[in-house]
């Protein structure tokens, strides 16, 4: 009973869906199929480009220094920084979905508000190959109309949510730690089940249910390398780590 309400409580948006489908189930019976197929293919979707996105962001993570990211990003990156965020999202592939665990590195590695929402936002609607494709379907003109007022309103809406959205809002690294007495903790809510941590100290962090859990809090004298490196290839940013 405990395992199930444990089990509940860790996977409370998947409880919402089965839910919501066992509803559809019974009270329109004929959209049930359809909508179960809609979700598969998303489903499929994600088991595709998922594992790419988290594969890119831990080598992004573990390779790229953070004095690099707040330089290029960075809350006095200046308008070089916007550009670069615009850059980045307007040439960026996959679904808005992919974009999150990379923009929650960014943030990590000292991104600035302001950049993050350039870069969701370009990712979201302005992508090259789609302005090619809105251009065959709607006109050069269109195309170009828009693309220059979604640009306008995207820089603005950067600014403005930098002003009510400050660093101190978001939540911090060690509030995303599950907080436990040793010098290891991670929050296994947004741990995306990659089984990295598990495979580089195998000795520390265990995979349960697909999530990462701490299984030792003694650490042997010296450098604890390999903890090191999982916390930074850890693609959540997740594990905090205070010998
Ligand atoms: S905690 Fe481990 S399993 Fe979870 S996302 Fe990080 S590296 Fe992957």
């Amino acid at each position: 009973m405990t395992f199930l309400k444990s089990q509940l409580k860790n996977n409370r948006f998947l409880t919402i869906v089965i839910l919501a489908y066992v509803a559809v189930g019974i009270f329109a019976p004929d959209k049930f199929l359809p909508s179960l197929g809609n979700t598969w293919y998303y489903v499929k979707e994600m088991l595709i480009i998922m594992p790419i996105i988290m594969l890119l962001t831990s080598l992004i993570s573990a390779w790229v220094p953070k004095e690099t990211i707040e330089n290029a990003f960075g809350k006095n990156s200046g308008i070089k920084g916007s550009l670069f965020a615009f850059l980045l999202g307007s040439f960026s592939a996959g679904p808005i979905y992919a974009a999150f665990p990379v923009c929650k590195m960014l943030l990590s590695k000292g991104a600035s508000i302001a950049n993050i929402v350039i870069i969701l936002s370009t990712w979201a609607v302005i992508k090259i190959p789609m302005l090619i494709t809105e251009s065959k379907f709607l006109g050069p003109e269109f195309m170009v109309v828009r693309w220059l007022l979604t640009t306008l309103a995207i820089f603005l809406m950067g600014y403005i949510t930098s002003r009510f959205v400050k660093p101190e809002d978001l939540p911090t690294d060690d509030e995303t730690a599950t907080a436990v007495d040793g010098p290891l903790a991670l929050n296994s809510d947004y741990c995306v089940g990659c089984g990295l941590c598990a495979k580089i100290a195998p000795s520390y962090f265990k995979m349960i249910a697909k999530k990462a859990s701490v299984i030792n809090q003694t650490l042997p004298p010296g450098d604890n390398l390999a903890i090191k490196d999982a916390v930074a290839k850890c693609p959540s940013q997740i594990i905090r780590f205070h010998p």
